[in-house]
């Protein structure tokens, strides 16, 4: 193997050979941890049969560890500066493909029929912050074949995915998120671990998939306007926020029947719904609305 580019002797040797210059725009904290690098590998459960997405491999210092411990990468950089030392820094590995392109851009789903033949592949990344909750969006949406997706993110948005009702951070990206996975996180990141430093905390979380559904739903697209609607005024009641919705057509009266069936006070707010209460209101709904 190379130098290790966790190492930050050798990153800064390689940031200065092609004088390279971050930009701020693509979210470019590089990280600089090998012990940090390790855990993530490890609780990513890669295995020599596996193929892994990366998104934003960066000058190549995850890329370098997932190329030992999987079959093969594919790596998806946005800046076309990296490119060059990509392929410098990979050089010795015959598995890893690099893309230049936006990832939002690129038809994953297609990609894995391509390159793994519609099997599920597994997603590790050191994710650019300003576009997280798109790409990890993006992933469960569009019925992308996923086995894992295992990413370092901002600590909140780590915490928000995590939690359940009743709490501060629990809201829509929280019920997103469990509806197709299992979250957990694997480690909190101080901004010492990477160059250069972002103002932020982060944390390494893992989203195993539901192989199966952990709650039935008759209209997903209908469950999730419920679930936005309820927090998009987080202090109103369930009932307002619902009625507010421009996304919901029911009548008041109409979406405090489905409530009243259901057992759901009049008073209650959306945090205090759990996942399979949101699920259980939306086929209420949706079955009114086919009558
Ligand atoms: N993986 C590297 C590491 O851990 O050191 C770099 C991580 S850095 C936080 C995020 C990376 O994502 C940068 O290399 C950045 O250029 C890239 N990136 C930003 N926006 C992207 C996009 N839309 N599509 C693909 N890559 C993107």
């Amino acid at each position: 193997m190379m130098a290790t580019l966790g190492d930050p002797r050798n990153t800064i040797e390689v940031l200065n050979k092609y004088n390279f210059v971050f930009q701020k725009k693509f979210g470019q904290n590089f990280l600089i941890d090998t012990s940090v690098l390790e855990k993530i590998i490890r609780s990513s459960e890669i295995t020599k049969e596996d193929f892994v997405l990366e998104i934003g491999p960066g000058i190549g210092t995850m890329t370098q560890y997932l190329a030992e411990n999987s079959r093969q990468v594919m790596a998806v950089e946005i800046d076309k500066t990296l490119i060059p030392i990509l392929k410098d820094t990979l050089s010795e590995y015959d598995n890893v493909s690099i893309l230049n392109q936006d990832i939002l851009k690129v038809d994953i789903k297609q990609l894995v029929e391509e390159k793994n033949q519609g099997r599920p592949i597994k997603v590790v990344a050191n994710l650019p912050y300003y576009i997280t909750t798109p790409i990890i969006m993006g992933l469960f949406e569009s019925k992308v074949p996923i086995d894992s997706i295992t990413v370092m993110v901002q600590k909140e948005v780590a915490q928000r995915m995590q939690s359940g009702p009743g709490t501060k951070d629990y809201g829509a990206l929280s019920l997103a998120v469990q509806f197709y996975s299992s979250p957990y996180i694997v480690a909190n990141v101080p901004p010492n671990c990477f160059i250069p430093r972002p103002k932020v905390g982060s944390a390494v979380i893992r989203l195993k998939k539901h192989i199966e559904p952990v709650v039935q739903v008759e209209d997903e697209k209908l469950l999730f306007k419920i679930i936005r609607a309820s927090f998009n005024q987080r202090r109103k009641t369930l009932i307002n926020g619902l009625n507010n919705s421009p996304e919901i057509t029911m009548e008041k009266n109409q979406i405090m029947e489905c409530m009243k069936e259901l057992g759901l006070s009049e008073n209650i707010r959306g945090e205090a719904l759990t996942l399979e209460e949101f699920a259980k209101l939306s086929n209420r709904m949706s079955n009114k609305q086919n009558i």
